[in-house]
């Protein structure tokens, strides 16, 4: 056939639609047919002579539209606060979305407050009042505005940090409505640079844990008792972007993270930290201190636009529960970073018995998530055979999806990431692929 001939065999949209049948919305079907019908046509004109079959791409493409796009991954990766994947896992989804009392109180039949179902945790956790907003960006932008907007703010140079995903402290600062006032250098910023550069516009000292990256050489800032001390004196509040957040002292598994409790007991004014890092629950910034500088953020009319759902407060609020009751394994992140190293070898081990040429070798798990990126824990590793770059890619696709890595030319999988109930399922899929 010709050009022109095949444009005239197309069918119209409403012989199309009509061949796809009652299966999705007519207006649906209809709208994908023009889209395919004209797609058809572009590519025709254009000279293409391969033409699709356009019965199969609108079914294909209507298919697509069914199929969840958020799915649950396999990840053995490795990474336990892996970002692209959703960083903390969680048990279960909390309270789900039906009816709660989201913002009634039972007691006594009135509109209550959404921050109570966390706010009592935290308070017992953290020893100092908290409130909740939607990520730790959120909770940095809205202590800015409310502490320091149309005034100065001060931080080291060796802090003006960018998270990932645009997130730079220089940026949010201005969007802020704050003043920046960097001091000290790249490397090093000592307590005397951060006392010359107060004003009477100083609103507001700042520190800012440097997540994802690690100066080494010749470095040095002040610590927090050092901070703590002059804000004290000139009477400016001090304010930690913690990050991580971590609020159980995870030293035991070879983990060494500052926690919340220890900066707060030791005197910063005000912290926020993520609610999904190293705390290991949903999406969520916290901001917590001083009782009277959380009332002012809690007050700020951005608190609103920032707030967080009741899907996430229930999971952060089972999550809270999990860390005060001291349940660390009902909290995964948690349990993945106590798992024993002898524990991981014996699944690995159990997982390839029926894998020819698969084997377990030593290696390392990385905390990940914009938290501690110089921290790793001993693993054992699977390591299989064949094209790693083949074997990355059919795994990607299989169902579930696995997440492997690649080191050293092998696939590498680590079992500290994949949760034991998910052992039978990913062994099916190593055999089916070996
Ligand atoms: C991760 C991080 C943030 C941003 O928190 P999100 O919850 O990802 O929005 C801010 N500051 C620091 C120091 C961080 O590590």
């Amino acid at each position: 056939m010709n050009i022109p001939d095949r444009y005239r065999a197309l069918p119209s949209v409403d012989e199309l639609a009509n061949r796809i049948g009652a299966e999705f919305p007519r207006d649906l079907v209809v709208s994908e047919c023009r889209l395919v019908l004209a797609d058809i046509r572009a590519a025709l004109r254009s000279g293409a002579t391969d033409v699709p079959d356009v019965e199969a791409t609108v079914r294909r493409n209507l298919d697509a539209l069914r199929r969840p796009s958020l799915r649950r991954v396999i990840n053995a990766s490795g990474v336990i606060l892996h970002t692209n994947l959703g960083r903390a896992p969680l048990n279960r989804q909390g309270l789900a979305g039906w009816y709660s009392n989201l913002e009634y109180d039972l007691a006594t039949g009135r509109r209550g407050k959404r921050d109570v179902h966390t706010s009592v945790l935290l308070e017992r956790l953290l020893g100092s009042p908290a409130v909740v907003v939607n990520n730790g960006a959120a909770a940095v932008f809205l202590v800015l505005h409310e502490l320091a907007a149309g005034a100065e703010v001060i931080v080291s140079r060796g802090e003006l940090i960018e998270i990932g995903d645009g997130f730079r402290i220089p940026d949010i600062m201005q969007r802020s409505g704050a003043r920046l006032v960097e001091v000290g250098t790249t490397n090093r910023t000592r307590i005397g640079d951060y006392r010359d550069a107060i004003t009477d516009r100083t609103a507001l000292l700042l520190r800012v844990h440097p997540s994802n990256f690690r100066i080494e050489g010749f470095t040095g800032r002040p610590g927090v008792e050092e901070l703590v001390g002059l804000a004290r004196e000139r009477g400016i509040p001090l304010y930690e972007d913690m990050g991580s957040g971590c609020l159980a002292d995870l030293g035991q598994s070879g983990v060494y993270e500052p926690t919340v409790q220890s900066s707060l007991s030791q005197g910063v004014d005000l912290v926020s930290f993520s609610g999904d890092k190293l705390l290991g629950g949903p999406q969520a910034g916290i901001i917590a201190g001083n009782g009277e500088l959380v009332q002012r953020v809690r007050r700020n009319p951005m608190f609103r636009a920032l707030r967080v759902d009741k899907l996430v407060i229930g999971a952060l609020e089972e999550t809270l529960r999990c860390l005060l009751l001291q349940q660390w394994n009902e909290v995964p992140v948690l349990r993945m970073l106590r798992q024993d190293v002898e524990a991981i070898r014996e699944r690995a081990e159990q997982m390839i018995a029926r894998i020819a040429g698969a084997e377990v070798v030593p290696g390392e798990s990385l905390l990940g998530g914009g938290s501690t990126p110089e921290q790793s824990l001993p693993t054992y590793l699977i390591a299989l055979p064949g094209d790693p770059v083949k074997l990355e890619a059919a795994l990607r696709a299989a169902t579930p999806p696995v997440i492997a890595r690649i080191e050293n030319d092998y696939l590498v999988l680590d079992l500290r990431t994949v949760a034991s109930e998910e052992d039978v399922e990913l062994t099916a899929l190593l055999e089916n692929l070996a």
